[in-house]
């Protein structure tokens, strides 16, 4: 049997999570590694549903995990609901196909009903623990193989009791002995497949070249070969990816140290190219100093040869300088379209609100927040409402740290609003220009400050010509005149 065969194939990839709710940060790791590496070979990536656990199923998990995909931008070439050559993409409707495989494996004296209730098997087990020896149900296979009515499971006759090994593109050579061998369930007594057998059918009906999965599925390694084997079908070429540790590196990263599902962090905020990108880094690196990459550069860049061994810490300070670099790639305008979403109500029917000067309030944001739960958080406190709304402040907030008196800001104020009238708008600069000979004139604070209160209404906010820009010329003279007002002669 040629076992490499597949490597001059057509590159076929598959993800095939189980549908049962929640979308780790492994899984979609999984299937951004396997889609990386269809895409860089301009092969096919298929999107598999593993449902023939019915009882660990979780209602609306399909579309959970199609949306979490969708959003992080990977695609698929099959997938649920779609016109395949190779029928459904969903296991639960495949169900006569590994019937079928499974009269091929009795036709051939490798595959029979188990026959023992489920307390027999469980007895057996508890003799073996008793006596201290390791539990094999293939030590009870019967001498002859009854009919298969259904009823009860059917699992493989092993076909050849020896150690495996095989090639896996990440960890080299591996090996088992023949204590991994058993007869696995093939069929389960309500009729569906086993995980372990089913994939193995499934792979080869969709042509998969390359699997890609978690660490977790070493130690089944031996079982999977010995079903490849007594089906006779060559393997696939193997990639096992590293396992995500905490960032402590003490422990696989599990739900209690915040290991959330993908969609989570949409709804915090985080840019979808970041995330891939981020994840395409947990457990490969190009092998080059470089860590921003957009989409496309990391298909360019992907090599499955570079995915290391050893397991790789989930950093989340990593996440959010990630997001920092990818909000930096955003031109204005998809800048804004980020925004939207989070824009609150409150903005909306501000009196002072349009769309005009939000495009101006924008590269301010920009500047602060890593992420969109970020952004809440500042709107909140109140911190761009000076954007949309005249301030409210109590005057004495107006007065310079070396004034003695309020009032020393007013001749002030006036003057910048006379040189204000006739200034250029256009920019924050432009705006600078106009005023910073008088400022350095009179006294950079004495001048800016004040100017810096009565347009934001706050001792801290951003400044003077930022928030001039932001709010237009008219209303940044209507709130420097009603400074002059408040103050009094
Ligand atoms: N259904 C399995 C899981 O969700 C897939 C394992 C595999 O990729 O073969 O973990």
């Amino acid at each position: 049997m040629d076992h490499n065969s597949s490597e001059t194939k057509k590159v076929v990839t598959r993800f095939a999570p189980s549908p049962t709710g929640f979308m780790h940060i492994g899984g979609v790791r999984t299937a951004l590694f396997a889609y990386l590496y269809a895409r860089k070979n301009n092969g096919t990536f298929i999107l598999r549903i593993e449902d023939t656990d019915k009882e660990r199923e979780v209602p609306g998990s399909i579309d959970h995990i199609q949306n979490s995909l969708r959003w992080l931008g990977i695609t698929w070439d099959y997938g649920p609901g779609m016109e395949t050559p190779f029928g459904s993409c969903i296991q639960s409707e495949r169900l006569p196909l590994y019937i079928e495989f499974a009269h091929k494996l009795i036709e051939k004296g490798l595959a029979y009903p188990d026959p023992y209730t489920p307390e027999e098997v469980a007895a057996f087990k508890e003799t073996a623990i008793a006596e201290k020896r390791p539990f094999l149900i293939r030590d009870h296979r019967p001498e002859s193989f009854c009919t298969w009515d259904g009823t009860k499971p059917l699992r493989l006759k092993v076909p050849e009791i020896k150690r495996y090994v095989w090639q896996d593109v990440v960890r080299g050579e591996l090996s088992a002995g023949p204590e991994m061998l058993d007869d696995v369930v093939l069929i389960k007594s309500d009729g569906y497949p086993t995980y372990n057998f089913a994939h193995i059918i499934d792979d080869l009906l969709m042509g998969v070249t390359h699997i890609m999965r978690a660490d977790e599925f070493i130690s089944s390694m031996p079982k999977f070969l010995s079903i490849y084997d007594a089906l006779e079908i060559p393997y696939p070429v193997f990639v096992t990816l590293p396992p995500i540790l905490r960032d402590d590196r003490t422990k696989k990263l599990g739900k209690r140290d915040g290991a959330k599902d993908i969609l989570d962090y949409r709804a915090d905020g985080y840019l979808p190219s970041a995330m891939m990108n981020f994840l395409a880094l947990t457990g490969w690196n190009p092998g080059t100093e470089q860590e921003v990459f957009s989409h496309d550069e990391l298909i360019t860049a992907f090599d499955i040869t570079k995915i290391q061994k050893a397991g790789a810490a989930f950093n989340e300070e990593k996440l959010l300088w990630m997001n920092r670099q990818h909000l930096n790639l955003l031109t204005p305008e998809e800048f804004a379209t980020f925004l939207t979403p989070a824009i609150p109500a409150s903005f909306k029917s501000a009196p002072q609100y349009n769309n005009e000067t939000l495009a101006r309030l924008v590269p301010t944001i920009r500047e602060r927040i890593n992420t969109l739960t970020e952004f809440q958080a500042e709107v909140e406190h109140g911190e761009y409402d000076w954007a949309f709304t005249a301030p409210t402040y109590d005057t004495d907030i107006l007065k310079w740290k070396n004034d003695t008196d309020v009032k020393q800001a007013r001749p002030r104020l006036q003057k910048a609003l006379e040189l204000l009238k006739n200034a250029d708008f256009s920019s924050s600069e432009t705006i600078k220009a106009t005023l910073w000979p008088y400022a350095e004139e009179v006294g950079k604070g004495e001048l800016l400050w004040p100017l810096r209160v009565c347009l934001s209404g706050k001792v801290q906010s951003p400044d003077p010509f930022t928030l001039a820009y932001t709010i237009g010329q008219l209303e940044t003279l209507a709130r420097i005149q009603s400074a002059c007002d408040k103050i009094g002669e």
